[in-house]
């Protein structure tokens, strides 16, 4: 799984991998590199930024690489990275919780406000927060007790809807994997648990790993590390990675994969270098020394990161099934027939072998060798079923390939565009430089109005000094953005 270093955005931003050691702290481990403007021999300018946050409300660091750091702002960052260190530490948490499972029911208490477990002694302190009793039941749910962190531009969390983690892991049971490494998917550790109390199915482990420490509060540290997927980074240090090396080892028998399911607005390239680390990690502790193999793992994000995602990790495939979520308006699977959910499997696990239930709607095609969505039909001259976004999509025998059903083929183009295309004009490669499509340019674009990217300009205008010209804001906005905008084109067209 290499990294392929062609991987340039259009706004010539480009994230490099290189110096990932020499890179300046933030509270969320080393920063990245970005390079901004780079054209073809001649270098762009390079900055420092952090991995994880694309709101400067979150985290504001920014740094020039060429830039001379004084001692006192070093002083001024570090007591900052030390400010953001937790209440508790992820041992005393782990000790909090085995002694709040001992306590008697009407001792167990989560306060909403701080989103901790109360021990009795600190009930008073918390006696004008929002506080509820909490059950076995619910100390078994982490994810459905902790308010789902809801920062549009940074952390949302949507949780999988039952039907989605059900498949997901009777999927990976049945194909033999024990061992799951949970990479951002906090629900998908806590069904594996719930499922092993049940007793009907095989004991499965799993280990969490989670930029989101709340999570701390519920696990031991051999289930649950502090880890931040864009920079691979462990924030409990070399103690952290040695919990990692000891799973995904199978010196034990036990066949390990890994299920990710990042931010849609992160960055596809630090995603995938993380991704091809851990595969490193996993690789490394095999004594098969067949270094061709890759570790068994599942990537779920939206379909149109396809081509980006195939680019970085070309031994992947994308999958037709839809995964939805609980919490997720766009996402959600409706009571009355569903609503299209435009997020999707990347896979290096054969897709033959990935059954997707027919009683939802997905069938097997012997020419794909894989299964597929029922509207997804195979089309013979393009030798394969080529719809991406679940509609049914046709063939045009000028374009010689098959597009979206609501495409009309326009002779003044020389290809197929939607009806109201703005006809004749040239829209250049790149279409819309606000949200990322191709189908209008940013001056009609239904998103150039909303929050999300009038934020950017607002906060960049009203003062910092590190971050008023932030380039890497404008990047994460048109990422972001651009996938929001596809979705609800998506579901707009679909209705
Ligand atoms: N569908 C999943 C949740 C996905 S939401 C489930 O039901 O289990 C995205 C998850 O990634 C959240 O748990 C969030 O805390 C985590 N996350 C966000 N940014 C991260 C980062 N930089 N590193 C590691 N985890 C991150
Ligand atoms: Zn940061
Ligand atoms: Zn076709
Ligand atoms: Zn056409
Ligand atoms: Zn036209």
């Amino acid at each position: 799984m290499d990294i392929t270093e062609a991987n340039n955005d259009s706004l010539g931003i480009e994230v490099l991998l290189e110096s990932v050691k020499t890179a300046p702290c933030c509270p969320h481990g080393p920063t990245l590199l970005f390079e901004k403007g780079s054209k073809e021999g001649q270098k762009g300018r390079r900055f420092y930024a952090c991995s994880a946050c694309r709101d400067r409300k979150d985290c504001s660091f920014f740094q020039w690489e060429d830039e001379k750091v004084s001692k006192a702002r070093l002083l001024a960052r570090e007591a900052e990275n030390l400010s953001k260190k937790h209440l508790f530490t992820h041992q005393e948490y782990f000790k909090r919780f085995q002694q709040f499972a001992s306590l008697p029911l009407d001792k167990k208490k989560f306060c909403q406000d701080c989103q901790i477990l109360l021990m009795p002694a600190e009930h008073s302190a918390h006696s004008a927060h929002r506080t509820t009793a909490i059950t076995v039941a619910q100390l078994r749910r982490p994810s459905i007790l902790l308010r789902p962190l809801n920062n549009k531009k940074n952390n949302a969390q949507y949780l999988f809807s039952n039907r989605s983690a059900n498949f997901l892991l009777d999927t990976l049971a049945g194909l033999g994997y024990m061992k799951v490494l949970c990479v951002g998917t906090p629900r998908l550790q806590e069904l594996i648990k719930l499922r092993n109390l049940e007793q009907k199915h095989e004991q499965m482990r799993s280990l969490l790993l989670d930029i989101d420490f709340r999570y701390a509060q519920f696990y031991s540290q051999d289930e649950f590390c502090h880890y931040n997927m864009f920079n691979h980074h462990f924030f409990g240090e070399e103690a952290s990675s040695a919990v990692l090396s000891a799973f995904v080892s199978e010196l034990d028998g036990e066949k390990v994969v890994m299920v990710a399911d990042p931010p849609f607005g992160g960055l596809v390239k630090p995603l995938a270098n993380s991704f091809s680390l851990i595969s490193q990690t996993w690789k490394k502790l095999q004594n098969s020394g067949d270094s061709n193999v890759d570790m068994p793992m599942i990537w779920i994000f939206p379909y149109f990161f396809e081509p980006r995602i195939l680019e970085c990790l070309p031994s992947f495939t994308m999958l037709d099934y839809q995964v939805d979520y609980d919490n997720h308006p766009l996402y959600k699977h409706g009571k009355t027939g569903r609503r299209q959910s435009p997020v999707r499997l990347f896979t290096n696990i054969s897709p033959k072998d990935v059954v997707l239930p027919k009683a939802e709607g997905y069938r097997f095609c012997s020419v794909c060798e894989r299964y597929m969505w029922s509207q997804n039909k195979h089309c013979a001259k393009c030798n394969l079923c080529p719809s991406k976004d679940g509609r049914e999509w046709k063939h045009c025998s000028t374009c010689k390939k098959c597009v979206k059903p609501s495409w009309k083929h326009c002779h003044i183009c020389g290809h197929c565009a939607l009806p109201d295309h703005p006809c004749g004009l040239s829209q250049g490669k790149e279409g819309c430089f606000n949200c990322g499509s191709l189908e209008h340019k940013s001056r009609s674009c239904p998103l150039k109005d909303t929050h999300r990217i009038s934020s950017y300009g607002r906060k960049a205008k009203s003062g910092g000094k590190e971050l008023s010209h932030h380039p890497l804001l404008k990047l994460k906005a048109k990422q972001k953005s651009g996938a929001a905008c596809r979705v609800k084109k998506l579901v707009a067209q679909s209705v």
